[in-house]
Parts: structure tokens; C-alpha cells; sequence
């Protein structure tokens, strides 16, 4: 029997967070073990996207500890640095730079932040793109593509700093309807893979399918933490059946 337990990729402890006179995080404590992946529910206002940001330091938390992968979030410099490499975050909005190819998007961070050559950082860049169904559109720009390729594009420009885990923050939220399986079909493919993986969503199908946990917030709280199979079937708190009666 060996003594030796990895550290959980992410870990919160009693985190709070206040806007001003609002206490948007209260008392978060969260474990999330390497490989996992957990879906974020809630109302919106609840906190969610405030969790993510917080991981990857976007916001400062007023009180509490965030660690990824065992090392404490630190508050600046290179360290600060090398923890966001580690964390790759993927917003509603996928905010490409317009005027460079999306190959360039891709290879932008590795170069600059990672110190990868040139021709690494296209290597891996075209790899990403092949990943997420895209490698044909390389030399187009951003405004070329639909949303679900932008959407894709900005997914492989997180991997391309082989990070630790991931942070989706409503991904699909932005995109027309037809557009939301291509992204998810991506990221069902990278919690495959193993990939720690944290995504906010409103996409109950893929709650249901690819998350092994399901976080419900509310007010702030995260208020049941449990298997989505549990948590569809029977909720225990009235927030979160007054929320799935909403949304279901
Ligand atoms: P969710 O993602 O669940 O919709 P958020 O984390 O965005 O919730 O917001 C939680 C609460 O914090 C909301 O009441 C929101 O209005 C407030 N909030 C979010 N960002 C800021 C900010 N930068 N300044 C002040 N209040 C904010
Ligand atoms: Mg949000």
C-alpha cells in the first residue's frame, strides 16, 4: 500500500469574496482531484463565473486559500504567471485577436510566455487545431469563421499552454444553436482524454453526460455537490429543484 496521495488539481478552502457590500463567494471549499470533471450550476448572479475567474487569480478573493495542484495561487509576478499558463480559462466570448491568422492566435502564448520556437509553437498550434476539427482554416482570420469555430479556435489557444486544467465559463452561451454540439463534442473529447476540467453551463445535456460531479451554487454557496445522476433525479435542496424545474 503506498502512503502517497497526489494533490487535488484544484482546492479552495473557506474562500470568500466580496464586491463592495456583496458577498458574492461564502465559504467555498471545493476539492476537485486530477482528471475530474465538474459541471457548475446555478442561478444566474450565483457566483459562478466569480469562482472561475478566482482560480486563475482574475479576481482577488478576500479571505481563504485557492491552490492549483498543490501550490497556493500566488498573488503576482512570475509565479502568478506560471500558474495562469497552467490554468487555461475559456470565456463566453472568445475575445481573438482579429488582425493575426487563427494559427497565430494559437501560437501567440507559447511563444511569448512559454518561450517555445517558432516552429514548436506551429507544430503544436496545427496539432491543437487538428484536435479541435479546425487545422483547414488555420491561415483565416477570427472573423472568417462562425462562432463554434471561433469558439474552437480559443479552446486550442488555452491547450496550446498545456495547461493543468481547464475553466470553461459558459462556452456555448454565445453561439446560435447549431453551434453548441461542435464545442461540446470538443470538450466531451478533452474529459475523455483525462483533462481536469472545471465548466460553468446551462448545457444539461453535457452536465449529464460528461461530468463525474455536479456543483449547484446559489447566493454565493455552493449548496450540493454531488453526481449528476443524483442531482437530476433527486436534488435535495428546494433551491436546486425550484432551479431544475426552471430549466428542465
Ligand atoms: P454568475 O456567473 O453565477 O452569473 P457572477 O460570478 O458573475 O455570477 O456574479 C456574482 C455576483 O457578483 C452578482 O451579483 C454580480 O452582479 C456580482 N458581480 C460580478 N462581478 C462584479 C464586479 N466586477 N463588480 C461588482 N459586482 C460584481
Ligand atoms: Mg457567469
Amino acid at each position: 500500500m503506498t502512503a502517497e496521495v497526489a494533490a487535488p488539481m484544484i482546492k479552495a478552502s473557506v474562500v470568500n469574496k466580496y464586491f463592495g457590500d456583496l458577498h458574492v463567494l461564502r465559504e467555498i471549499t471545493l476539492e476537485v482531484p486530477r482528471g475530474q470533471v465538474v459541471v457548475v450550476l446555478g442561478p444566474s448572479g450565483s457566483g459562478k463565473s466569480t469562482l472561475c475567474r478566482a482560480i486563475n487569480r482574475l479576481e482577488p478573493i478576500n479571505s481563504g486559500e485557492i491552490a492549483v495542484d498543490g501550490v497556493p495561487l500566488p498573488a503576482e509576478g512570475k509565479a502568478l504567471a506560471a500558474l495562469r499558463a497552467d490554468v487555461g480559462m475559456v470565456f463566453q466570448s472568445f475575445n481573438l485577436f482579429a488582425h493575426k491568422t487563427i494559427l497565430e492566435n494559437v501560437m501567440l502564448a507559447p511563444t511569448k510566455v512559454r518561450k517555445a520556437s517558432k516552429d514548436e509553437a506551429r507544430k503544436t498550434a496545427m496539432e491543437l487545431l487538428e484536435r479541435v476539427g479546425i487545422a483547414n482554416q488555420a491561415d483565416k482570420y477570427p472573423a472568417q469563421l462562425s462562432g463554434g469555430q471561433q469558439q474552437r479556435v480559443a479552446i486550442a489557444r488555452a491547450l496550446a499552454m498545456r495547461p493543468k486544467v481547464m475553466l470553461f465559463d459558459e462556452p456555448t452561451s454565445a453561439l446560435d444553436p447549431e453551434m453548441v454540439q461542435e464545442v461540446l463534442d470538443v470538450m466531451t473529447g478533452l474529459a475523455k482524454d483525462g483533462m481536469t476540467m472545471l465548466v460553468v453551463t446551462h448545457e444539461m445535456g453535457f452536465a449529464r453526460r460528461a461530468a463525474d460531479r455536479v456543483i449547484f451554487m446559489a447566493d454565493g454557496e455552493i449548496v450540493e455537490d454531488t453526481t449528476p445522476e443524483e442531482f437530476f433525479t433527486a436534488p435535495k435542496s428546494e433551491r436546486a429543484k425550484d432551479f431544475l424545474g426552471k430549466i428542465l
